[in-house]
């Protein structure tokens, strides 16, 4: 079905327990499963089911109790910080609920931020933030600061940020929690589109069963368990 080789993620037993005064709270209770790359991966569940202690994870924001994630044949809970923070400026991005966006910086500014970190000069910057920009319909926002946005164009410029480097893998936390339903429908249609046409893998946190709709595959968590596990049947453009 699958067709598209090695897993691009692998959890194997992840556990993550949190101290709660003198109790534990196991917020993942030894967790396995495997992404294939070019999935668009719903992780859904109620609010305290442990979505985005699995997403903090899997980018590496956390270390495990134990078992653990590898990306590629990466052990990202092995690597030391340092080499952690070079392995997710090269192949992550993130989006955040609250958009995250640097409020002293421009939209063109913020969208080239991560092109910063990667020793790409400023001309060049300018031009990639520039045609994101455009995609993402803000070609008329582009010197504008987050407070001088609404809250959909600043996710545009998140996702802008997101995609800039064409990371393998968008790490998305409730994108849309704080948008209404159309600029929802706005935002979740841009990031499926950029993930289609660079087949990237997207993880998307949500507890909207209408984002779900977005998703290839579904898991949903239940006090840190996985209860189930859907893929959607596929139908590749190039296989009929
Ligand atoms: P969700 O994102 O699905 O709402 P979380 O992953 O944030 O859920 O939380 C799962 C469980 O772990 C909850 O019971 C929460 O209270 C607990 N938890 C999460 N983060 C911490 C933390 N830093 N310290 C203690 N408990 C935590
Ligand atoms: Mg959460």
């Amino acid at each position: 079905m699958n067709g598209k080789g090695k897993p691009l993620i692998r959890v194997k037993n992840l556990r993550k327990e949190y101290p709660a005064g003198e109790d534990t709270v196991i917020a993942l209770k030894d967790i396995s499963f495997e992404i294939m790359p070019g999935e668009i991966c719903c992780i859904f569940g109620t609010s305290g089911s442990g979505k985005s202690t699995l997403l903090n994870q899997l980018a590496g924001l956390e270390s495990p109790t134990s078992g653990e994630v590898l990306i590629g044949n990466i052990p990202i809970s092995k690597l030391s910080e340092n080499d952690l923070a070079v392995f997710r400026q090269k192949y992550l991005g993130f989006i955040f609920q609250s958009y995250n966006l640097m409020q002293t910086m421009t939209a063109l500014e913020n969208t080239a931020l991560p092109l910063v970190f990667k020793g790409i000069d400023k001309k060049t910057r300018e031009q990639s933030a520039k045609s994101i920009l455009e995609i993402v319909g803000l070609s008329n926002r582009l010197n504008h600061y987050p407070n001088q946005m609404s809250g959909g164009q600043q996710q545009r410029v998140g996702i802008a940020r997101a995609f800039i480097t064409k990371p393998k893998i968008v790490f998305a936390d409730e994108p849309t929690g704080n948008l209404d339903t159309k600029t929802t429908i706005e935002v979740m249609e841009m990031i499926k589109n950029f993930a289609e046409k660079y087949n990237q893998t997207i993880i998307l946190v949500t507890h909207e069963p209408e984002l779900a709709e977005y998703a290839t595959r579904v898991i949903t968590l239940a006090d840190g368990e996985i209860i189930s596990d859907t893929r959607k049947e596929q139908v590749h453009k190039y296989e009929q």
